[in-house]
């Protein structure tokens, strides 16, 4: 499929931590499969712990997957030949951080963070180095650029950090970033104009993005598609709006009932936050402990994630096999 850049498939990652004297095995990743189609955006989401980072380290290559676990393919080519060629790699597969202030060098200045790559990667010095770093700027709407091209990061606010952090992964010409929660740190304010800077480059710079957030809302809003995690496990997937619009699985809904809605007090005010704590063990369905439909069946059996209708699928045992409709609700 030449339009998939990013394809995984049954992709395993467990740690081994120890309690009382013995090693136990830990899922960081479960049997994780989605495609991320060229020029679209694909969005994680997950509270804390639902394996989001780590899926972002193995696409990076920072953290390998189990062995014997299924596959990541970029361009068609699994990642462990990529392995062989890792700086070829990088200059493909950029990574956008949480922590903008902790991404930059506070002693370098805008135009060395953005150059660096330029020179690393393109071999650009001199006039054709800051012609390149101008343009990039730019693209990013860091403007007068050659203001900001002198500046310190102390001297920037968030926003205009992470639009720094976002033209240095810009500057080896990726054909993926790796966007880890790119705006929990952001002033409410100013996260939409960052959302749009993604959507812009999609359209303008032809980038593919995995969007990584707990927040379903700004999902909704960048995302084609939308992947939910729950503890390593895909539950639920498919066309951003239908997901959000019509979430089948009960922690996809559970998360759409925890998000403030200053217009609907009622609604706040009766979600049950205790139903998003964590508890249980890892018999049967992943979700059983926390969820508010739990059957005898959800502690044997662990669901797999099934088609429903054309634009998603969800792992719940609500939702039959046979006639796509949930047999209790
Ligand atoms: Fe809830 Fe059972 Fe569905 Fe799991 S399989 S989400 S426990 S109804």
């Amino acid at each position: 499929m030449a339009d998939v850049i990013l394809s995984l498939s049954q992709v395993n990652k467990t740690y081994v931590t120890r309690k009382n004297g013995r090693n136990r095995n830990v899922w960081a990743v479960r049997n994780v499969s989605f495609d991320l189609k060229r020029q679209h955006i694909v969005a994680l989401v997950g509270e804390s712990g639902s394996g989001k980072s780590t899926i972002a380290k193995l696409i990076t290559g920072v953290e390998r997957s189990d062995a014997k676990s299924g596959s990541i393919l970029f361009e068609q080519k699994p990642l462990a030949e990529w392995r062989r060629h890792m700086r070829e790699y990088r200059r493909h597969v950029q990574m956008v951080f949480q922590d903008p202030y902790a991404a930059l060098n506070p002693l370098n200045p805008v135009n060395y963070a953005v150059g660096r790559p330029l020179t690393n990667y393109k071999k650009l010095r001199g006039q054709a180095r800051e012609q390149e770093i101008e343009q990039i700027l730019q693209q990013v709407h860091l403007t007068p650029v050659r203001e900001f091209a002198n500046k310190l990061p102390f001297e920037l606010s968030g926003g205009q950090l992470q639009r720094v952090v976002i033209a240095r992964a810009l500057a080896s010409s990726p054909k993926l970033i790796v966007a880890d929660e790119p705006v929990s740190m952001l002033d409410v304010s100013i996260r939409a104009e960052v959302i749009g800077l993604i959507d812009e480059l999609r359209t303008q710079a032809g980038v593919s993005f995995l969007y990584i957030t707990h927040d379903l809302i700004s999902a909704r809003l960048l995302a084609d598609e939308i992947v939910v995690l729950y503890r390593g496990t895909v539950v639920e997937s498919g066309d951003a709006k239908t997901v959000v619009r019509e979430a089948l699985h009960p922690y996809t809904q559970l998360l759409l009932q925890a998000i403030p809605n200053p217009w609907a007090p009622e609604q706040d005010e009766n979600f049950d936050m205790s139903l998003l704590e964590r508890t249980g063990d890892d018999t049967g369905c992943v979700f059983r402990s926390r969820c508010p439909h739990a059957m005898e069946a959800c502690a044997k059996t662990a669901p797999t994630l099934q088609p429903h209708g054309e634009k998603q699928q969800v792992a719940c045992l609500l939702y039959s096999a046979e006639s796509r409709e949930p047999v209790n609700s």
